[in-house]
């Protein structure tokens, strides 16, 4: 039984990508962790099932649902691969900056292909400088004619060599008050002075690659421009904030999920003192724990985003979910490893990755500790 009263096209909705799930991903899922590649046929498929653009309106090519679905779609990915559930995650991230901020000429440019698997798309904000401080951009955008002159370099950027289509922010001026003022682009793949760069070996949610983008003197027109000039730290702050951090949640609901199912499966099939390990008291209070953590977790996001598909702001429950279910997978992975003894540290047993993927699910979409900025910002003000 379900803690949360989801209506019956969402119950079918996840019927639906569960079974998909189990055909599609489940026989891959170590293949895409052990060899960090991410299956691009897979993601063609996926935009075929409507789940690229799920939250996209159907005029633009997208399925015309909302984010508690696009919820229910990464908790089902990421049960079985949460490393490819972030690629999708951060494809989103890329479709939802074109569907808030972009022209009718961009929507209807960019959205279709995006939203039918045929385009990746991407989100570029963080910089060597910290991805915490937005306003430390060093990246350059210098307007000349109507025209405009890229320079900079992204790092950590999720798709960075996979997408087609990424949004990407640079400081174009200042502000009346003397602060940065930060503006966004899109800009294709094959632009020439846009590549990706170093690609870095991640330990966790691997399958989604991530790296480095150079922009080198990359020359885009006016119609690149993403929104108004100088208005980009909306974009990224809106997207990151009520795209990223819930979508973030959901993977880890996910995870959590996925900790919760696999020590009670193995807890129930070890015998130990001839007799099952669930016997146990004090491994029923590891299954304990992770039933607690996973339907808390639960209940913060799907809260968080119920929020948010009724057109309210959500910026702080998102904070709050993202902050606990990204440090409730940690801990329940890790207890996971501890319920299975020496086979919890053996590759051929997935709690392993669950750890590493908790793990890199913390700085995605802000730390811990801007997490709590932002939470004691909004309780303070
Ligand atoms: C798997 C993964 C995928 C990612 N995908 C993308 C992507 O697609 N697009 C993108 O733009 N970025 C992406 N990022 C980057 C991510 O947004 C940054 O890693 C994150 O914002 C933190 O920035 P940083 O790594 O530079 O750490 P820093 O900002 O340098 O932070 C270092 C440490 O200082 C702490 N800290 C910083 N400022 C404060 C403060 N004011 N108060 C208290 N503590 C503070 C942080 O919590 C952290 O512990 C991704 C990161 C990961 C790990």
């Amino acid at each position: 039984m379900s803690i949360i009263q989801f209506d019956k096209k969402q119950e079918m909705l996840r019927r639906t990508v569960r079974e998909f799930v189990e055909k599609e991903i489940v026989p891959i899922a170590t293949e895409i962790d052990e060899q960090d590649t991410f299956p691009e046929e897979l993601f063609q498929k996926m935009g075929q099932m409507g789940y690229n653009g799920i939250f996209v309106p159907r005029e633009y090519g997208g399925a015309g649902m909302g984010y508690t679905e696009r919820a229910i779609l990464l908790e089902e990915i990421s049960r079985h691969s949460a490393g490819l559930a972030m690629a999708v995650m951060t494809h989103h991230l890329g479709v939802a900056a074109i569907l808030d901020f972009g022209t009718e000429e961009q929507k209807k440019k960019y959205l279709p292909d995006l939203c039918a698997g045929k385009k990746i798309g991407g989100l570029a904000v963080t910089e060597p400088s910290g991805g915490s401080d937005l306003m430390g951009h060093q990246s350059t955008g210098e307007k000349i004619g109507e025209d405009w002159v890229l320079n900079g370099r992204k790092c950590f950027i999720t798709n960075s060599h996979v997408a087609d289509v990424s949004v990407v922010t640079v400081r174009t001026g200042e502000d009346a008050k003397g602060r940065p003022a930060l503006s966004g682009f899109i800009i294709e793949k094959g632009n020439e002075g846009f590549a990706p760069g170093h690609k870095e070996n991640k330990f966790g949610l691997r399958g989604s690659i991530m790296g480095d983008l150079n922009i080198n003197d990359c020359h885009v027109s006016g119609e690149a421009l993403l929104g108004q000039e100088g208005k980009a730290a909306k974009i990224a702050l809106s997207t990151i904030g009520g795209v990223g951090r819930p979508g973030m949640a959901a993977i880890s609901v996910g995870i959590l999920r996925a900790c919760l199912e696999e020590s009670v499966k193995f807890a129930k099939e070890r015998v130990i003192y001839g007799k099952p390990l669930a016997k146990v008291p004090a491994i029923q209070s590891i299954i304990a724990k992770n039933r607690i953590d996973y339907e808390a977790g639960m209940l913060l996001t799907y809260q968080a985003i119920g929020i948010k598909d009724t057109g309210e702001r959500s910026d702080t429950q998102s904070a709050i979910a993202k902050h606990y279910t990204t440090e409730a997978a940690v801990l329940a992975a890790k207890r996971t490893i501890d319920l299975m003894g020496g086979y919890g540290c053996v590759n051929e047993y997935p709690a392993g990755r669950y750890l590493r993927d908790a793990m890199t699910t913390i700085p995605s979409g802000g730390t811990t500790q801007i997490m709590e900025l932002v939470i004691a910002g909004a309780s303070l003000a």
